[in-house]
This record gives C-alpha cells, sequence and structure tokens, in this order.
C-alpha cells in the first residue's frame, strides 16, 4: 500500500489517495478509481482539445447525418420519378 497526493476528481480536495490492488481510494469522499487515473494537473488543455475534438465529431456525425439525409430523399424522389414516367 502506497500514496499519493492528488486532486480528487469528485470531491475536487487536494488530498493524499490510498492505493490498493489498483485501485485508489480518496479519504474525503470515498471516491474510488482505477490506477492512473489521476492525471496531473498539467493536462488541463489536454483536456480542452478533448472536449473541443468530441464536438467536432458530434458535428461531423451531425453533417454525415444530414447528408445521408439528403442523398437518400435525392434517391427516392428519382426512384419515384422513374415509377411515374413508367405510366
Ligand atoms: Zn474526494
Amino acid at each position: 500500500m502506497n500514496e499519493s497526493r492528488a486532486a480528487c476528481p469528485k470531491c475536487k480536495k487536494d488530498v493524499m489517495f490510498s492505493h490498493q490492488q489498483g485501485w485508489g481510494k480518496c479519504p474525503e469522499c470515498g471516491f474510488q478509481f482505477q490506477d492512473g487515473f489521476i492525471e496531473p494537473p498539467s493536462t488541463g488543455l489536454e483536456r480542452k482539445t478533448a472536449r473541443r475534438t468530441l464536438l467536432d465529431m458530434i458535428l461531423i456525425a451531425f453533417l454525415i447525418s444530414i447528408a445521408v439525409i439528403l442523398v437518400g430523399g435525392a434517391v427516392l424522389f428519382a426512384g419515384c420519378l422513374v415509377l411515374s414516367g413508367g405510366h
């Protein structure tokens, strides 16, 4: 059993985490996490980048779904034209 000082992601307190069998536990609020989950404070920028990447992915998925709807609608419209032209 060893200890490491880090900011708890749950209660935001700077506490000494106790480590047992690959799991750390916050003595203040009892929050448990797998070792390696707590990152050094310098990752604030990376987290912001990750959040932005997630937003970009949502935007891309949104644009792709619009494209699929437009293409699907065009195909359906063309199909209707072919069917009505066959009369
Ligand atoms: Zn805590």
